[in-house]
């Protein structure tokens, strides 16, 4: 059976050399006559297989030595709650940057804590398009500013980091980290579920300034209190294990691929090759403007909606999957993440030029 191209946006491809290294280790995981899943969280090996990921994970990003790195669980959206409960404090009242579906879950979850101001939200006049800065109304009182540099459901990107006048800066990196370098100085709070960009489901990366590890507000559960997993290096209580050591796998290949500059520049070329076919094309339409159109996500629209049923179909015999996009949106969407060879990309616009002249 071969392998097809996955463009699903989460739980999403993973590379085929990680896959098989962890299927070679899979009942005897260095040398120890035992899978990973079945080793202790507290023992040796699987405290050096964390330490390794994170000493890993630290170089891809330049990750400076005040900032902690977490292996959670609860996905993104528990985020969504841990953040305001972490970081609300006294002032109790934070800016959020409304640009797409995942940013408001995260404005709805936070009002439940502290008061919460949209300091700015997405136009969509003909192209759905992330306000300039000079339209934003920050609150230099805010205990922080919230944003989502990249809105997988709506395949809207930042490609700016925004400035905040030194209020902390916290990013739902879910779909985009690990996709291109960052300058991580220019953040409070990083956070991202792994399934899209990183590895398999189960894991939440967390990346925090120790200036911002504060009394968390006093209904915050234990688990829910950031200072314990620093204290505890993540295992407070029992992280996903095998999720961390995928996570691992996928770090070490990221450096074997040459690191984030590299993944940057594949993943920029992949996803401009498609916004350019999809642009010269009368059937095919993004809804996004081209100075926000994300790298990872590329939601597009068929001139013949009715088509939409016949279009997935013969994807998935061409061996290209889960090209539907989200039910709140339509259409379809190709997510192109890392693990996305540039060759899957290329099929597609093979596949879509095929439709387009034969069924359009
Ligand atoms: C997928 C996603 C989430 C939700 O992630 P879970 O891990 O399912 O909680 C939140 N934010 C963004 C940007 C996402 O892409």
């Amino acid at each position: 059976m071969q392998r097809i191209f996955n463009f699903s946006p989460g739980p999403a491809m993973l590379p085929t050399e990680v896959l098989e290294q962890a299927q070679t280790e899979l009942l005897n995981w260095n040398g120890t006559g035992m899978s990973v899943m079945e080793h202790s969280h507290r023992g040796k090996e699987f405290v050096e297989l964390l330490e390794k990921a994170e000493a890993d994970l630290r170089e891809l990003l330049a990750i400076p030595v005040n900032y902690q790195i977490l292996f959670l669980a609860g996905g993104a959206s528990a985020q969504f709650s841990m953040a305001p409960l972490n970081l609300l404090g006294k002032k109790n009242t934070a800016d959020y940057i409304q640009t797409g579906q995942w940013s408001e879950k995260a404005i709805a979850e936070a009002k439940r804590y502290g008061k919460i101001r949209i300091a700015a939200c997405s136009e969509k006049q003909d192209k759905v398009r992330i306000p300039a800065p000079d339209a934003w109304s920050l609150n230099s009182d805010a205990a922080y500013v919230h944003y989502t540099p990249n809105e997988t459901i709506d395949g809207v990107e930042f490609h700016w980091t925004p400035q905040t006048g030194g209020v902390p800066l916290v990013a739902d990196m879910s779909s985009t980290l690990l996709s291109r370098p960052i300058d991580i100085n220019a953040y409070g709070l990083i956070y991202a579920g792994a399934q899209k960009n990183i590895g398999p489901a189960g894991l939440t990366l967390v990346i925090i300034r120790n200036d911002l590890l504060g009394e968390p507000l006093p209904q915050t559960p234990v688990l829910y209190d950031y200072r314990v997993h620093v204290k505890n290096k993540s295992s407070y209580n029992t992280p996903a294990t095998y999720s961390c050591y995928l996570a691992g796998l996928v770090f070490a290949w990221l450096k074997r691929q040459g690191g984030l500059t590299a993944m940057a520049k594949r993943n920029q070329a992949k996803a401009e090759k498609l916004y350019r076919f999809i642009d010269q094309s009368d059937f095919y339409q993004n809804p996004v403007h081209p100075e926000c159109r994300s790298w990872m996500n590329v939601p597009f629209s068929l001139a013949d909606s009715q088509l939409d049923e016949k279009f997935l179909a013969l994807a998935e015999q061409a061996g290209l999957a889960n090209l539907k996009g989200h039910r709140l949106v339509g259409g379809m969407r190709a997510s192109i993440y890392n693990a996305m060879p540039p060759e899957g990309v290329d099929a597609l616009i093979d596949f879509m030029k095929d439709f387009a002249e034969h069924q359009g």
